[in-house]
């Protein structure tokens, strides 16, 4: 069937139509004439809505019943009691199956759509989707529910690869995912209250995971994170893993660090316990990263960790638990053991805490220390900055930019931000607190207000609140360094000499973790400059 044919609700020529439709019956015997399980379809058509779609869909749904005796199509009137069991509200909606799926097309299957439709009649008919089985345990990890809405168009050729993705995951976890499938053509109003107008677009419970075609599996990892993913790592089953150099850490100073020793031609592993990217995944905009004048902190994140991965195998969501004397080095990990002859700490650094009473019981209840995590939930509410750094003023502006009030309190009497925040700062009016400490964080079940002190006057004052958002610089990520007996600065950073290396030979550190700028290209270049360092060292060890 020809998508252009439908458009502007023009009459289809009745012998095109003819012919087309002995085109398609033919294909439809081929395709579905074995089908081995039930497949029920409910269609609910209003004949005062969609007049052209309704003709199609039963058409289309009437000649597969004919081939394909498994095939059922039960027929209902918008108004029909079963349109209201099922939460129908749009004409035409086909639903498949749905004593056993949640799947179900709003609109005819025109155009491109027509491959995507017999995908589903397929999948559903011989029960096999091909899944793989990495998507498969993505999936697995899913727990709560997910609704798909994913919307296409008759004129769109990537659109049926996204609903093939769909189709998957609903078929394979039909007791929490859910599908509707929208054409947007016939559904213009869903179309416009989503900003669906470029397609395939997708959204799960209410979130957008997917603009355009995606791999399964990033499919699956978008959907099971409720956020676009840009690279897939598939959970490795291995129980031991030999390397030159194991990375611990997976921010810009590790990634840099892979793909340096990588280059180099050592065998080189990046381990992670929390997010990619450390802190850059949570800042909301970088504007200092040369050759990138304004990037996303996550999109950044993003492109380096793809990048890494054309190097190096990653492993995330592990931690190192002990790491035993060498060179060569045992790395015991909760999930496998990895051997290395080198070690690079590239741990990075965590937020530092205020420590005043009411910071830990109000934590997530107000309190909060990422700003692109947190922020949207304050909208149109009154908040607090502490701190008086690059991370408090780029905080402060990026919630002001969210149509949030905004005070910085700050502990001196000037910032040490950069200048242009600065500047920025005052251009937003946003109001500034200097000489002041926040000393307590009231509230019952949430945030309620501050106690701030002058440290001038000595003056207190309760201030009333929605969020503290604490900005206070971080912590290095010393943790296992210190268990494996590398000496720390006085500062506590990891103490290391100007090529990386530690008190420990064969082992090294690089990024915030060994303290100095700590600057994205900063860590990215003591990460590389650590990597060169590992490779020059295991040519000629210098401890031998
Ligand atoms: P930072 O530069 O260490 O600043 C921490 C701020 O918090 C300081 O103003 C400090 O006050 C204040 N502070 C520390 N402990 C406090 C406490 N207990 N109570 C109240 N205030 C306290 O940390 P950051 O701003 O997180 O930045 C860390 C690094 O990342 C820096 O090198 C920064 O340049 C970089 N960064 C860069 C960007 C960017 O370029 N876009 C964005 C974010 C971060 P004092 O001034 O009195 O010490």
């Amino acid at each position: 069937m020809n998508g252009k044919e439908m458009q502007g609700n023009q009459p289809i020529d009745p012998q095109v139509r003819q012919k087309e439709m002995e085109l398609v019956r033919k294909k439809l015997t081929a395709l579905f004439g074995k089908i081995d399980h039930e497949v029920p379809l409910l269609l609910f058509t209003d004949p005062t809505i969609n007049h052209l779609y309704n003709e199609v869909l039963r058409a289309v749904t009437r000649s597969i019943r004919e081939v394909a005796s498994l095939v059922t199509l039960r027929e209902f009137d918008g108004s029909h009691a079963l349109a209201k069991k099922h939460g129908v509200s749009h004409f035409p909606t086909l639903l498949f199956d749905p004593e056993h799926f949640a799947i179900r097309w709003l609109g005819a299957p025109v155009g491109e759509e027509g491959r995507a439709f017999v995908e589903a009649i397929t999948m559903l008919g011989y029960r096999q989707t091909q899944i793989s089985a990495p998507s498969r345990k993505v999936l697995e990890r899913i727990t709560t529910p997910r609704a798909i809405k994913l919307f296409i168009s008759p004129t769109c050729p990537f659109c049926p690869q996204q609903v093939v993705n769909g189709l998957k995951a609903a078929i394979a976890r039909p007791e929490l995912i859910s599908l509707e499938i929208i054409d947007i053509q016939a559904n213009p109003k869903l179309a416009e209250q989503y900003n669906a107008f470029s397609v395939p677009v997708c959204f799960a419970n209410e979130v957008m995971i997917a603009k355009g075609a995606q791999p399964e599996e990033l499919f699956m990892a978008s959907l099971e994170k409720l956020a676009q993913q840009s690279f897939f790592i598939p959970e490795s089953e291995a129980e031991q893993v030999d390397t030159d150099v194991t990375i611990i850490g997976g921010g810009p100073s590790g990634l840099a660090a892979g793909i340096y020793a990588a280059r180099s031609g050592l065998k080189a592993v990046i381990i992670e316990r929390g997010a990619l990217g450390g802190q850059v995944a949570l800042t909301p905009v970088v504007e200092n990263y040369p050759g990138l004048s304004r990037i996303e902190g996550k999109t950044l994140v993003d492109i380096m960790v793809s990048h890494a991965l054309e190097y190096v195998t990653i492993y995330p969501d592990e931690e190192v638990m002990e790491i035993k004397s060498g060179p060569p080095f045992e790395i015991l990990t909760n999930r496998r053991r990895y051997t290395a002859r080198a070690v690079l700490f590239a741990t990075g650094a965590s937020y530092r805490r205020l420590g005043v009473p009411g910071e830990e019981r109000l934590a997530g209840s107000g309190v909060s220390y990422c700003t692109t995590c947190d922020g949207a939930l304050f909208k149109g509410k009154e908040v607090i900055v502490v701190g008086g750094g690059d991370s408090a003023l780029t905080d402060a502006l990026y919630l002001a930019n969210n149509e949030i009030r905004v005070t910085v309190v700050h502990r001196r009497e000037s910032f040490r931000a950069q200048d242009h925040l600065v500047k920025q700062l005052n251009k937003h009016g946003i109001q500034v607190l200097f000489n002041c400490e926040v000393k307590e964080i009231r509230g019952g079940s949430k945030v309620e207000a501050v106690v701030v002190q002058n440290n001038q006057s000595g003056e207190l004052m309760t201030r009333a609140t929605d969020g503290v958002f604490v900005a206070v610089g971080y912590q290095p990520a010393v943790e296992l360094a210190r268990k494996t007996g590398l000496a720390l600065t006085p500062e506590g950073f990891i103490q290391v000499d100007k090529n990386h290396r530690t008190s420990v030979p064969g082992i090294y550190a690089a990024g915030d973790v060994e303290g100095g700028y700590r600057q994205i290209v900063t860590a990215a270049g003591q990460g590389s400059g650590a990597a060169i360092t590992i490779f020059e060292d295991l040519i000629n060890p210098y401890w031998k």
